[in-house]
């Protein structure tokens, strides 16, 4: 008898023609994150992964299979010959190691292997029988087929897996599923979030982050990347483009009224997002936009960040308020990360009075002292890449 970790996928991963794909992806993700913890050996059968490692690792391997998208359950299994007394054995290593005083229970057999001779219904009475007879007596256990307490899973298949205790997954769809997304990252709490939850719905991001060296110093570079990285425990392998503002602004300062500074800089990031989008083949630009929270955000300064781009802009977080983006950014590891002390591109030419109701015509009337095509071509020209 064997003790093995399985993984149960969602829907999405069971058909279609990416099937493939998406298994690939997972465990690639998978192997990428408990790869430093360390297993023996991992294998597909009939949709669940398997995979045999160091009994005293599984609660930290559990911990970083649940970063991976389109899983839904992480099950401690024993693995066993697919006979009768094999898996009474089981049963008992199992019940032996649980607090079952007075709970009810219910068995459920799945029986892939239709050449075990015993039908699951009835495999499942039998080994209820069996629970029941060595454990009712002293602990006041009892069956409940309709709301068990516990539910016993026996999986005939090449071999016998048997296990009582399922971990839920993060949920979501596998990566790759939905498209390719530009998240528009910056240092603070709110585009890490916004980025992970449309990951959680299958999109494969990649990170485009402005700074306006040497206004601003080099850590703000460091800590996009840094938060990349807690990002990719999640999002797998990413790009990340880093954008130097510092002309853009400079020639925004020089040209036009302070206050409209961060609404026609918003306007630069979405057409920039939109150029290296084209190229490289995103489908959506993601922010970590909140309504109402700064005076960027109004739904005024929205619609005119927005007709910057033809691209769709996610908003994941327009409707969350501070205090749940930051649970979230907690669950995810990004909190600490986005609070450490850094200068943004934007708050250092940010006016002291932004106008919350900008009007299209006069901000459209500020571009047109710009050089807009050329500043962009510049800052696109003179980016840098990072892949983590
Ligand atoms: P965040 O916490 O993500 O910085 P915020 O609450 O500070 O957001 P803003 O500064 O108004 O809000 O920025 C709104 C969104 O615009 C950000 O969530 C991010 O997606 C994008 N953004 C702002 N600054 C940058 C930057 N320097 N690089 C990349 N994207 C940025
Ligand atoms: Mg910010």
């Amino acid at each position: 008898m064997e003790d093995l970790l399985s993984v149960s996928f969602g829907e999405l991963f069971l058909k279609g023609k990416n099937r493939n794909k998406f298994f690939k992806a997972a465990i690639d993700n998978i192997k990428r994150n408990i790869d430093n913890i360390g297993y023996e050996d991992m294998y597909l059968e009939s949709s669940k992964l398997y995979i045999k490692a160091d009994k005293n690792n599984f609660d930290n391997l559990i911990k970083e299979i649940k970063k991976v998208f389109g899983i839904i359950y992480i099950s401690e299994i024993k693995r066993c010959d697919k006979n009768k007394e094999s898996i009474e054995n089981a049963l008992k290593e199992i019940l032996d190691n649980m607090d079952i005083k007075n709970k009810t229970f219910k068995v459920i057999t799945n029986r892939v292997d239709k050449s075990f001779e015993i039908k699951s219904p009835e495999f499942s009475q039998m080994m209820g029988g069996f629970i029941l007879k060595n454990y009712a007596k002293d602990n006041n256990l009892k069956v409940d087929v309709h709301n068990p307490d516990f539910k016993v899973f026996i999986d005939i298949k090449k071999y016998a897996y048997v296990y009582a205790n399922r971990h839920e997954g993060i949920g979501g769809l596998p990566i790759g599923s939905s498209g390719n997304g530009l998240l528009l990252l910056s240092g603070g709490i709110d585009s890490p979030v916004a980025g992970f939850m449309m990951a959680k719905r299958g999109m494969k991001i990649d990170c485009l982050h402005f700074h306006s060296y040497p206004f601003t110093s080099k850590r703000a570079l460091q800590k996009a990347l840094d938060l990349g990285k807690i990002l990719s425990q999640y999002t797998g392998k990413m790009r990340i483009y880093s954008v130097n503002m510092a002309e853009i602004y400079k020639s925004i300062n020089r040209n036009c009224r302070r206050n409209q500074t961060t609404i026609l800089s918003r306007r630069f990031m979405m057409r920039i997002g939109e150029k290296i989008s084209a190229k490289n083949n995103y489908n959506a630009l993601i922010t970590g936009e909140s309504l109402g929270q700064v005076a960027s955000q109004t739904v005024e300064s929205m619609a005119v960040i927005e007709d910057a781009t033809n691209l769709p802009i996610f908003k994941p977080l327009v409707a969350l308020d501070k205090t749940e983006i930051i649970d979230r950014a907690l669950f995810i590891g990004s909190y600490e990360k986005s609070i450490e002390p850094f200068d943004d591109c934007c708050s250092i030419f940010a006016p002291s009075n932004p106008i919350t109701k900008p009007k299209l015509k006069y901000i459209k009337e500020s571009e047109s002292k710009l050089n807009i095509e050329e500043l962009e071509n510049n800052a696109i020209e003179n980016m840098e890449i990072f892949d983590i």
